[in-house]
């Protein structure tokens, strides 16, 4: 039986384990992550959880689009992502269960400490998901940017300010390093 909630209480998880899968169309974590994937999200996530009454570890893989605003063109661009992570949720602050699930680690392991013995698989997956988006997001390495003097896009025309003034095309970013000296 596919499950498909995002709470789960430690003492819910079956002896064998569960396997929880959520997307776009199944739709629970539409919410949760709308303020990573906006309006039309594209994602799929599949997580197998086991545990104890103490101590479960999520395993999961998680699949989709970021829809970002180029740093430099402020044009809209997708940015896939893809990627495997572990997390174990632990009760009170004992690590002695969790050194099997360390060494069976495939992608990216963290432990969480809570003091309620549940765990919140939106959460978990809205923070994985935040993890992939870019500080600054461009188009394109090449992306020639907007010039600053006609704000025509550059990857799509030219203008004639260079010619005009001399002026050198800089990506707004670029200019923010200037002035603060970086
Ligand atoms: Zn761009
Ligand atoms: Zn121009």
């Amino acid at each position: 039986m596919a499950a498909h909630n995002l709470i789960y209480k430690f003492h819910e998880i079956p002896s064998a384990g569960l396997s929880v899968s959520y997307s776009q169309s199944s739709g629970e974590l539409n919410k949760v992550l709308f303020d990573l994937l906006g309006d039309f999200p594209v994602y799929q996530a599949q997580l197998d959880i086991q545990g104890t009454e103490k101590s479960v570890q999520v395993k999961g893989s998680v699949a989709g689009e970021l829809r970002q605003i180029c740093s430099r063109c402020a044009e809209e661009f997708c940015i896939p992502f893809q990627k495997k992570f572990t997390t174990a949720y632990q009760l009170g602050n004992d690590l002695s269960e969790l050194n099997g699930a360390i060494d069976a680690t495939e992608g990216t392991f963290e432990v969480e400490f809570v003091e309620q013995p549940e765990v919140n698989l939106g959460d978990a997956l809205h923070e994985q998901i935040a993890l992939e988006i870019p500080f600054q997001p461009v188009c394109k390495e090449t992306c020639k940017g907007l010039c600053m003097q006609c704000g025509k896009n550059l990857n799509e025309t030219t203008c004639q300010c260079r010619s005009i003034e001399g002026f050198k095309h800089e990506s707004p970013f670029e200019k923010l390093k200037a002035l603060k000296g970086e």
